[in-house]
């Protein structure tokens, strides 16, 4: 991971680079955060999953997203019968960041929220149990992001209103 993010942050600077003469770069990822900073997003989950999108299996189990596809621990309806908004608020309510305690004196918790469902079933087997194991990797993203939307705003601020 700290090799991702060695390499991540290379290709943020030529971002940068890019955006003070107003070109566009195509690393989304920086992109995307940048988004989420200018618009003041603070999250009350890590993503939509089980939210704003679902992920349906060949069985035709409804599930949190793609990557609980046809587990019968995470099912959270049926297509034939629609969702089970027990299930569905139980998930929710486990995922939600005022649940997650570790993360309330994070400074990184409006954009990470706690990290993906699945990641954190896969290590702590609770789909709303916070990613701690990332969490250096995930601030020292979010600070490099900041730096760059800081850069960007005092240099070229137009370049702003061209995200999306
Ligand atoms: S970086 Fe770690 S402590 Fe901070 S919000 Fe994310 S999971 Fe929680």
């Amino acid at each position: 991971m700290d090799d991702v993010l060695t390499q991540f942050t290379k290709l943020a600077e030529e971002y940068l680079e890019w955006a003070i003469q107003g070109r566009q770069h195509g690393f989304s990822n920086v992109s995307d955060t940048l988004n989420e900073l200018h618009a003041g997003i603070s999250k009350s989950h890590p993503c939509g999953a089980g939210l704003g999108l679902v992920g349906v299996g060949p069985s035709g189990d409804i599930a949190p997203c793609h990557r609980f596809v046809d587990s019968d621990q995470h099912a959270l309806g049926h297509i034939s019968t629609g969702m089970d908004r027990e299930k569905q608020a139980d998930f929710l309510n486990r995922g939600h960041i005022n649940a997650k305690y570790d993360c309330h004196s994070c400074w990184a918790r409006p954009l990470c929220a706690g990290g993906c469902h699945h990641e954190a079933f896969v290590r702590y087997g609770d789909t709303g149990h916070p990613n701690l194991h990332y969490c250096d990797w995930i601030r020292g993203w979010t600070d490099l992001c900041l730096r760059i939307y800081g850069e960007i705003a005092a240099r070229n601020p137009q370049f702003l209103e061209t995200l999306r």
